[in-house]
């Protein structure tokens, strides 16, 4: 699989630990750095914007996708690559799958959710069949990994749904996973030599 762009999903406040700050910036500028572009909401507000500009910062391409009624509160920046004003939230949430070939989710709050768990179903339904790598930095994702596994558990989810994604636990383990989509059998074929 040749990946060309990757879409993060990751929240939009400002009020969150320094610790996920850095982890967005060092995403956005790996992604940069590896001449993959980049996907997001289009906004200069919380990681979203540390990602943005840390990979334009690389010379990266930085692909904007924002619906015209939060334009005002999520402030999208005049520096990105493209930048696409959608009519409403829907239009970007399709938009940013049909613009990506992986998914990175990084922190965030209920927007990041809406985001990943429509990801998730419409990879469980075929709508799409993209790598999607959670960013479980610290634990952050734990509770709600552990309600997936519930569902699963309890008979509502089916074991195979937990391969819709991947969870990382640092940004360097976000990147061996992209490798291995983008470079299938190189592991093994490493692993003989
Ligand atoms: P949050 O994680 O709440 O900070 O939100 C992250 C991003 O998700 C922001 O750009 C929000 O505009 C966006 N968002 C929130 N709700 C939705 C939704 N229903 N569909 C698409 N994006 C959303």
């Amino acid at each position: 699989m040749i990946l060309s762009s990757v879409c993060v999903y990751c929240g939009s406040s400002n009020k969150v630990a320094q610790k996920y700050k850095m982890s967005a910036q060092a995403i956005g500028k790996e992604l940069a750095r590896r001449k993959l572009h980049v996907v997001f909401g289009g906004g200069q507000v919380g990681l979203m914007g540390i990602l943005a500009t840390a990979a334009l910062e690389e010379g990266g391409t930085v692909i904007g996708i924002i619906p015209e009624h939060i334009r005002e509160r999520e402030l999208p920046s005049d520096r990105l690559t493209e930048l696409h004003i959608v009519p409403d939230m829907h239009t970007r949430k399709r938009m940013m799958v049909d613009h990506s070939d992986a998914f990175i989710i990084l922190p965030g709050g209920l927007g990041t959710l809406d985001e990943m768990f429509e990801l998730l179903t419409w990879k469980k339904l075929q709508l799409h069949n993209d790598p999607i790598i959670i960013l479980n930095q610290d634990g952050y994702w734990d509770e709600m990994i552990a309600l997936i596994k519930k569902t699963v558990a309890e008979g509502f989810s089916q074991p195979p749904d937990l391969d819709l994604f991947e969870v990382a636990t640092s940004v360097e383990e976000v990147f061996t996973l992209l490798d291995k989509h983008m470079f299938p059998g190189k592991e093994t074929l490493t692993g003989r030599m």
